[in-house]
């Protein structure tokens, strides 16, 4: 019965081991779903800054072209000034240039001002670049690291399932199939270290005497609380 019971042990660890993957396994899609979302994220937020510069660019050049034609309209006005005749008419013209002249220097200062948020954009921009372009590579690294330890779980998963063949071939049928039973009524769990005179299932005591006869591993005894089988491990270090 010891060594019956010490394969029970080993297939309960498989067990506990072959659920922790199956959990794994439904859990590294959403993390790297998550992270790939994270990635588009960043991304289109840094796409949007530059949206931001572009468009600041695209009034700076409009800008410019009103600044050019202001300067034509004041270059043809001031060659009209040959032309005047009278004193009212050179009047006339004078108050034209000055108000075209108003006009393209705030144009020119509108430029200026134009020029001087793309910059602080531009730097702005080139520092977020290299944070996300730095972030993105952390993601990166992450998302290879969880497909790696995918890979592994896949590895895992196959060499605990031929093991635990092995196993449920070598154990009695009998034991088995109440293992089983227990295992599904029990989270899982149909086996159980005991410690200190206590069940590492529910956590319960069990009688000092019963005690003594768990620690041989002689025969199937069942906790008196939580009915799953006790095994007695060693006072060593739990694993
Ligand atoms: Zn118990």
């Amino acid at each position: 019965m010891k060594d019956q019971l010490e394969l029970l042990w080993e297939l309960q660890k498989i067990d506990l081991d072959l659920r922790h993957i199956k959990e794994e396994r439904e859990r590294y899609p959403r993390e790297i779903k998550k992270l790939d979302e994270r990635m588009s994220i960043e991304k289109e937020r840094l796409q949007a800054e530059k949206g931001k510069v572009d468009l600041l660019e695209k009034e700076r050049r409009e800008k410019e072209r009103q600044l050019s034609s202001s300067q034509e309209k004041i270059k043809k006005a001031e060659g009209r000034m040959s032309e005047v005749k009278t004193n009212k008419e050179y009047q006339a013209l004078l108050t034209e240039i000055e108000t075209i002249k108003g006009a393209s220097s705030r144009e020119e200062e509108e430029i200026l001002q134009v020029l001087e948020e793309i910059d602080e954009l531009k730097k702005d921009l080139s520092k977020r670049e290299k944070e996300v372009a730095a972030l993105l590579e952390k993601i990166e690294a992450e998302k290879k690291s969880t497909q790696e330890r995918m890979a592994q779980d896949e590895i895992l998963w196959k060499e605990r399932m031929e093991r635990r063949e092995v196993l449920s071939k070598q154990i009695e049928s009998k034991l088995y199939k109440l293992y089983h039973t227990l295992k599904e009524k029990r989270q899982g769990v149909g086996v159980v270290n005991v410690k200190k005179e206590t069940c590492q299932g529910c956590f319960v005591h069990i009688p000092p005497q019963m005690f003594i006869e768990v620690q041989k591993n002689n025969e199937i005894i069942r906790c008196p609380n939580c009915n799953r089988i006790l095994y007695f491990k060693g006072e060593g270090k739990a694993k």
